[in-house]
């Protein structure tokens, strides 16, 4: 399976849910294809001068619960049905926190490392402009994700405000705090992926100081999440990003690795560890592995020669259904990435909650509120998932929790029309 027909996966995901949580085959169908696939094309001068046409797309799969909500990726393989994979994963995820929220995803099919702050900023802005009809805080709140980051979602939101004539800020999160922007969005999703992490040790009665973990992916979500977990006392000797992959027997610095990450844009030339292909970091042998880069990551051979106890999905859609099938008769447990990385659309939903109130939480009040939160939930999975002695897998039990939450909207609007 590649990228192409990514949406592939999530079908025969809704479906296996739909027969093991026995849930209504016409919602099902329902749900099979989203309400509006968008895609824009839009001129932009380059700094030589140059006008490039571009391509966005946003997609927005189901508004039950409330105005669509998802990031924006900046990538060259981003595609419609990429958008269409991710807005779904979106629909369930808002529904398994039971925010009120649906589920969007779009992006823009370029490089951005191959341009200027200029040229980003341009980029950013015609694409907001390109958009606006179909974006708003009743409509539809984007959010940053691979690719994208507060300042994109600041140029936007000025595009947007400027077209609008508003001083609202609402329609877009993930922003700066000077432009409105929550405390502890830009750490919710690594800080989820711990938090999930953290409870599924003590749901094991497993102390989790002095495990190891290795995680692919060391951008916003990986960073965070390898940082935090250090602080649990866990031990991060592996860390694979698009450059390359690097193990540590004795664990690395954690701080001064994301120093370093952060000003060289890769981790590769670090001053400790050695060079390993990806083939070999997939099989080091550690407690937990993090996969917090992109989607079909860990598939075939990879998912086989896995010598770990746990994987949580800081990514979309690391690993396919025959990764799953394979890991469950490995029984290695998967905190699938609806619940693990559901910490950055619920720090999201804050924000658009303080804007909407002109309110200014701190980051306690925001850390707190998403740790309690988030546990809720994993507790609701995991118990689900030991009440039916493992039948099924985590992602199926989150999957069955947020189709019945979803389903009770659906059939409360069928029974009002
Ligand atoms: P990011 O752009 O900040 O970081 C991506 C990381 O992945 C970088 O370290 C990059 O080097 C690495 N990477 C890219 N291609 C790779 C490859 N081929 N092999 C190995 N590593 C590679 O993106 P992010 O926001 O951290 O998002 C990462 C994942 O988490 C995505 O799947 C995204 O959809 C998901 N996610 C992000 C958020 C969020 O709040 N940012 C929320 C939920 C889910």
């Amino acid at each position: 399976m590649d990228i192409q027909n990514l949406n592939k996966l999530c079908q025969n995901q809704l479906q296996l849910a739909g027969k093991l949580g026995n849930i209504d085959q016409t919602f099902l169908t329902f749900l099979s294809e989203p309400k509006n696939e968008i895609i824009v094309n839009f001129p932009v001068k380059l700094d030589n001068n140059k006008l490039h046409m571009f391509k966005g797309y946003r997609i927005q799969h189901n508004n039950l619960a409330g105005p669509y909500k998802g990031g924006l990726r900046f990538d060259e393989i981003c595609c419609l049905d990429e958008c269409k994979a991710l807005a779904f994963w979106m629909t369930i995820k808002c529904s398994l926190q039971k925010l009120p929220l649906g589920g969007a995803k779009g992006g823009i099919k370029f490089n951005p490392k191959l341009h200027s702050k200029n040229e980003l900023k341009n980029i950013s802005q015609e694409y907001s402009r390109a958009l606006f009809r179909f974006i708003g805080s009743n409509i539809d709140i984007p959010a940053p994700d691979f690719g994208s980051n507060s300042q994109i979602m600041d140029w936007m939101t000025a595009a947007y405000q400027s077209i609008r004539n508003t001083h609202n800020n609402d329609m877009y999160t993930g922003k700066s705090i000077e432009y409105g922007g929550s405390q502890g969005r830009s750490e919710a999703t690594g800080r989820g992926v711990m938090i999930c992490t953290r409870e599924w040790f003590k749901s094991n009665n497993i102390n989790i100081k002095g495990k190891k973990f290795i995680i692919q992916g060391f951008g916003k979500v990986g960073s965070h999440a390898a940082n935090f977990l250090c602080k649990l006392g866990m031990i991060c000797v592996g860390i694979g990003d698009h450059t390359g992959y690097l193990y540590s027997e004795n664990g690395f610095d954690i701080n001064m690795i994301i120093d370093y990450a952060k000003e060289a844009g890769t981790i590769l030339n670090f001053s400790s560890g050695i060079k390993l292909t990806k083939e070999k970091f997939f099989s080091l042998d550690v407690h937990t592995v993090i996969l917090a880069a992109l989607e079909l990551q860990v598939c075939g051979d990879f998912a086989k020669n896995l010598k770990c106890e746990l994987v949580v999905e800081g990514a979309n859609g690391p690993m396919d259904m025959e990764a799953d099938k394979i890991l469950q008769e490995k029984k290695i447990d998967v905190i699938p990435d609806v619940l693990a990385n559901s910490g950055g659309v619920i720090v999201s939903y804050y924000e658009w909650l303080q804007n909407r109130r002109q309110e200014y939480w701190d980051l306690y009040k925001v850390r707190d509120k998403l740790d309690k939160h988030m546990c809720k939930t994993f507790k609701k999975v995991f118990d689900k998932y030991n009440t039916n002695h493992k039948e099924y897998n985590l992602r199926m039990s989150s999957y069955i929790i947020s189709l019945e939450n979803l389903y009770n909207y659906y059939q409360v609007r069928q029974n009002c029309s």
